[in-house]
């Protein structure tokens, strides 16, 4: 503008008049009159009607905003008690710089520290129930707003009903995020049942010294999860990966659909 308006005056125009579309009072540091505002807007990068970044959105009908939150990448590990989501989701989040929940890892803490909210879940976890969703998405949330600055989460045992993946899709649109899919480990009960109980010798569990705890824990899945594998497939993000193998292989396989995100 300062070229043009010598260039203007140098030629000695009879009038010089200067209209801007959008006018942003925080970046204009002249003190040129403008004579025509058409819209005075915040200090944010726009694009669209004729205005591009790095060549895009030049063409787009309306003006929209750039994005300021960073891009980020949100996994829902999704399988049956004992398919190995927590085992997996401890290489891939070393792998993709990701941020870690598990559910269940967090009541157990909390059941250790003996606070309010272990006491509560720990008379549903020791029957294999599952925890009331207001109890599970309210740690969710305070879980999820702990790693602000996360590059993207691994949702492990976490959303396990209707309710709660709805929850979750309106907490990563709340951060201009998504998840971007559902990776799930298909494994046979009976394969899960004898994993559990050999993980049960050592883990320390209630939940995995039992046998009947371990069959409601699997029964809980059918009934209130598995659901779960049809409200992401519709949404086209639902990859699911032979739980069976060793564990470099299995790391190997969920690699594989993780790159293609
Ligand atoms: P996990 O460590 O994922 O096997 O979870 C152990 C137990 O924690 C489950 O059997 C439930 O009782 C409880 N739990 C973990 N995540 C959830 C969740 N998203 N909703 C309800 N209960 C949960």
């Amino acid at each position: 503008m300062q070229k043009y308006i010598a260039f203007f005056k140098n030629e000695k125009v009879k009038q010089l008049i200067i209209a801007t579309l959008f006018y942003k009072p925080e970046a204009y540091k002249k003190d040129f009159k403008l004579h025509y505002v058409g819209l005075e807007i915040p200090n944010k990068f726009i694009v669209g009607y004729g205005l591009d970044y790095n060549g895009l959105g030049r063409d787009l009908p309306a003006v929209y905003q750039l994005k300021t939150t960073q891009h980020m990448i949100n996994i829902v590990l999704f399988g049956p008690p004992g398919a190995g989501k927590g085992t997996q989701a401890n290489f891939l989040k070393d792998k993709y710089n990701l941020v870690h929940i598990s559910t269940g890892d967090v009541f157990r803490y909390n059941i250790k520290n003996e606070t309010a909210l272990g006491t509560l879940a720990k008379s549903y976890m020791d029957k294999g129930q599952l925890v009331p969703d207001e109890v599970t998405i309210d740690m969710l949330n305070a879980e999820v707003e702990k790693n602000a600055d996360a590059n993207g989460f691994i949702f492990d045992g976490f959303p396990r009903t209707h309710k709660q993946a709805e929850v979750l899709d309106a907490l990563m649109d709340s951060k201009d995020s998504q998840i971007n899919a559902m990776v799930a480990l298909e494994v046979d009960d009976e394969i899960l049942v004898g994993r559990l109980l050999v993980r049960g010798k050592t883990s320390g569990r209630p939940d995995d010294a039992d046998e009947s705890i371990i069959r409601n824990r699997i029964k809980e899945y059918y009934d209130k999860t598995a659901i779960l594998k049809d409200y992401y497939s519709a949404q086209g993000k639902y990859y699911g990966v032979d739980g069976v193998g060793s564990i470099e292989e299995i790391t190997q396989r969920l690699s594989t659909v993780l790159d293609k995100l």
